[in-house]
């Protein structure tokens, strides 16, 4: 006796159930907006990573000035 299986998974954008069917063409999402804004935000991911140049900067600025007094 074989069981209907329904291809249900969470939507990895908004976690609703979404169908694993080939009748969806947003899969593993339930919709296109879904899709879309996964993929918004993993080039958002992939784009916001600081250049090398920034860590420096940020390095720099926790140096105290040489001229500045140091406690001690
Ligand atoms: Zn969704």
């Amino acid at each position: 006796m074989l069981r209907v299986v329904t291809r249900k998974y969470a939507c990895r954008q908004c976690g609703k159930p979404a169908l694993l069917e080939p009748s969806n063409p947003w899969r593993p999402f339930c919709s296109e907006r879904c899709k879309t804004l996964d993929l918004g935000e993993w080039f958002g991911e992939r784009y916001s990573i600081p250049a090398e140049s920034q860590d420096d900067f940020s390095e720099a600025a926790d140096l105290p000035p040489p001229n500045s007094p140091r406690p001690q």
